[in-house]
C-alpha cells in the first residue's frame, strides 16, 4: 500500500492595524513559520482598504522570512486599471500566488454587489485578468455551505468553475464545522468534473462570540453542539481555550481520516491554537526535525 501524501497546510493573516497589532502578527508569523507552511496568505480589506498595509505585509514576508507569500486582492470599487497596477506591483515584488476574490459589496454583506463600472465584474473575470497579465498561481474561494448571494449551491459551483475554467488551481473553503457538508460538497465539485485541490479552511474558535457573528454574515451554519460547548465560558478564558483546541482537534482529526491531507488555517493573527493543531497533524517544527 503506498504511503499517504504528506499533510500540507497554509496559514491566513490580516494586515494590522496598529503597532501593537503589528507586533502580535510578526510574533506569530515567527512562532508558525518552523511548521513550513506551502505559504501565506495575506488578506484584502473590504473594498481594497488594506490595499497599502496588505502589500507592505507581503513585502516584510519575502525580505524578511523564506516563507511563501499569497497576496488576496478584490475586485470592489476599483476599475481593471487599479486592479492591474496592484498586480504588476505584486509580480514586480517578486510575489507569485494571488488569492483571487470579487469581495463584499461596498454597502457590506447582504447589500446588492454592482462591479464598479470598467471594472472586473466578478472573481472569474479577475482570475482571467490576472493571469492575462503574468504567470500568478491564482487560488480562490470556495463556499461548501453556499455564498449567501448564491441562489443555490449548483450555482455556486458554477461559478466555482467559471473560476477554475478562468485559470485558478486551488481553492480554500469558507469555514465550517460539520465536516460531513464538506464531504458532500466535495462530492458535488467532483462530479461537476472540477479537479482542483478544494482545502479545508480551518478557524481554531479563538473567540464563540465574534465566530458566530462572522458566521451569520457569511452564511457558515454554527451548530447547536459547537454552541453547547462554549456555553458559560463568556469569562473564562483559559477554558474557552481548551475547548477551542479539542473542537479544532476533532475536526481536523476527523478529515485526516476521511483522506484530507491539505489544510488552510483562519489564524486571526495568533498562533497558538494552530500551532498546537499543526504538532497534532503531525507537523514539526523544522528545526527539530533537521536536528533528529
Ligand atoms: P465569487 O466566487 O465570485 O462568488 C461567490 C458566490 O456568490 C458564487 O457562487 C456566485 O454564484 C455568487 N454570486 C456572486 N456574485 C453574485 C451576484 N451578483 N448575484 C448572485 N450571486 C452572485 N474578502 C475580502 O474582502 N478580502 C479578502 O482577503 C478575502 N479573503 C477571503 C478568503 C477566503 C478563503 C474566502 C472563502 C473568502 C474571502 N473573502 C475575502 C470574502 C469574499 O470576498 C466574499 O465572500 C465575497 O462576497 C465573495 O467573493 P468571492 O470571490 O468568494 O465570490
Amino acid at each position: 500500500m503506498s504511503e499517504p501524501a504528506p499533510i500540507s497546510v497554509s496559514f491566513e493573516f490580516f494586515p494590522p492595524k496598529t503597532e501593537e497589532m503589528e507586533k502580535t502578527l510578526w510574533e506569530s508569523i515567527t512562532r508558525l513559520a518552523p511548521m513550513t507552511p506551502e505559504f501565506v496568505s495575506v488578506t484584502y480589506g473590504a473594498g481594497g482598504s488594506t490595499r497599502e498595509r496588505t502589500h507592505a505585509t507581503v513585502k516584510r514576508i519575502l525580505a524578511e522570512t523564506s516563507l511563501t507569500p499569497a497576496a488576496h486582492l478584490t475586485c470592489v470599487a476599483a476599475t481593471r486599471g487599479e486592479v492591474d497596477e496592484v498586480i504588476r506591483s505584486y509580480w514586480d515584488a517578486g510575489v507569485r500566488h494571488i488569492v483571487a476574490l470579487r469581495g463584499d459589496p461596498l454597502n457590506g454583506i447582504g447589500a446588492r454587489y454592482e462591479p464598479h463600472p470598467g471594472g472586473y465584474v466578478n472573481a472569474a473575470d479577475l482570475v482571467a485578468g490576472i493571469k492575462r497579465l503574468a504567470g500568478f498561481e491564482v487560488s480562490v474561494s470556495a463556499y461548501p455551505e453556499k455564498h449567501p448571494e448564491s441562489p443555490s449551491v449548483a450555482e455556486d459551483i458554477d461559478m466555482l468553475k467559471a473560476k477554475v475554467d478562468a485559470g485558478a488551481t486551488r481553492a480554500m473553503t469558507q469555514f465550517f464545522f460539520e465536516n460531513d457538508c464538506y464531504f458532500r460538497y466535495l462530492e458535488r465539485v467532483r462530479a461537476r468534473g472540477i479537479g482542483i485541490p478544494i482545502v479545508p479552511g480551518i478557524l481554531p474558535v479563538q473567540n464563540f462570540k465574534q465566530t458566530r457573528a462572522f458566521a451569520e454574515r457569511c452564511g457558515a451554519g454554527v451548530p447547536r453542539w459547537l454552541a453547547q460547548r462554549f456555553e458559560g465560558l463568556e469569562e473564562d478564558v483559559a477554558t474557552r481555550k481548551l475547548i477551542a483546541a479539542a473542537v479544532a482537534a476533532e475536526q481536523v482529526l476527523g478529515l485526516v481520516e476521511q483522506g484530507v491531507r491539505q489544510f488552510h488555517f483562519y489564524t486571526m493573527n495568533r498562533a497558538d491554537l494552530v500551532y498546537a493543531i499543526c504538532h497534532l497533524l503531525g507537523l514539526r517544527p523544522a528545526t527539530a526535525r533537521e536536528a533528529a
